[in-house]
């Protein structure tokens, strides 16, 4: 069976890898049908220094499937089943896993496609434990998109910064895969949404999406804008992900008692920060990882209910794969690329 696998750094090659073994206890053999890219796959294909691991490596880090066999002890999924697959692979045994705060493992191996082979190949062995069922009206890119895309979104928003219907938060990077989500997902409880993007032609497409305040940060400085836009009294809820650019403008957006959210830093890993800002305000930061089980299941829901559907930029098969990691480190992309596999 093929596997996309990285090679070295910036090196893709689809090479012919041995199926996985019938599936061992409390086992199920998944057929991949669509990978997920996310901008941990571009730190990846980059390569980075302080991750631990070793080449090659599958790449894929969030993926949907078809059930096609389970293992013994397996009674809660059936083969033919389309499921959505956690991104790491977590112990199961730990008390936060036992409670499905799986983002908080104390045993965690690591993150597939990242620090463990990934989803980019026809057939994986997984446990049981870390599928869930995708509802009917839930499509393979709608399950492909509900553990890192949609997933990590509702984990910051819902259980993190605890967004309240009638508060506003400032979306940063609409245009990303997670900026798409956080965009619906606030906009349909009852938020006021302000979101910075990078270009004209993503200004309409956030502004379609459901963003009542859209930002070209390109032309103004986000900071001064959100201020005009909220008459000075700044933001409940601030978004972030993209890191050292726009840390100290973000902290400037909260109101007083604010909160920020955090899950990325594409932009560059360190900063500087006001402490007298950040007492004198009574600021509160979240850092945020992945997500808990439920946060896939709550996503899916919200699809099938047609709340929120995932803003796809183009599909892709295993040859289109350079280009589209190129696309992505250039921003030049709306919503996710999909990876077709089976
Ligand atoms: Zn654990």
């Amino acid at each position: 069976m093929r596997a996309l696998q990285l090679v070295e750094d910036r090196r893709l090659e689809v090479v012919d890898v041995a199926p996985p073994p019938a599936p061992g206890l409390g086992e199920v053999t998944v057929g991949i049908k669509a990978v997920a890219l996310n901008h941990i796959d571009v730190w990846g294909w980059r390569g980075m220094a302080f991750a631990k691991r070793k080449l090659p490596l599958t790449i894929g880090a969030e993926a949907s499937g078809l059930v096609e066999a389970v293992g013994p002890g397996v009674s809660s999924l059936l083969p033919g089943q389309l499921v959505s697959i956690y991104g790491a692979r977590t112990c199961g045994l730990c008390r936060p896993c036992r409670e499905g705060r799986d983002n908080l493992c104390e045993h965690v191996s690591g993150v597939h496609g990242f620090h463990l082979d990934g989803f980019a190949q026809e057939k994986i062995n997984l446990p049981a434990r870390l599928l869930v069922p995708a509802p009917i009206g839930v499509d393979a890119i709608g399950a492909a998109v509900a553990p890192v895309t949609f997933g990590t979104v509702e984990h910051m928003l819902f259980d993190n910064a605890k967004l309240q219907p009638g508060e506003t938060i400032l979306v940063h990077a609409g245009g990303s895969g997670i900026g798409t989500a956080a965009i619906q997902l606030s906009k349909k409880m009852g938020c006021t949404v302000i979101t910075t993007v990078g270009s004209a032609d993503k200004m309409e497409k956030a502004s379609a999406l459901g963003a009542d305040h859209v930002i070209n940060y390109r032309e103004d400085r986000f900071e001064g804008a959100v201020r005009k836009i909220t008459k000075k009294k700044g933001v409940d809820v601030v978004f972030e992900h993209v890191g050292a650019d726009t840390w100290a403008g973000s902290m400037l957006s909260l109101k007083r008692g604010g909160r920020l959210v955090t899950c990325g830093s594409t932009s560059g890993v360190s900063t500087t920060m006001n402490l007298m800002q950040l007492f004198q305000q009574q600021l509160k930061i979240f850092g945020s990882f992945g997500c808990r089980m439920e946060n896939m299941a709550n996503a899916m829901q919200k699809m099938a209910a047609g709340l929120v559907s995932p803003v796809v930029d183009t599909e892709v098969d295993f040859d289109g794969i350079g280009d589209a990691l190129r696309r992505m480190e250039g921003r030049d992309v709306f919503g996710k690329i999909i990876l077709r596999v089976g």
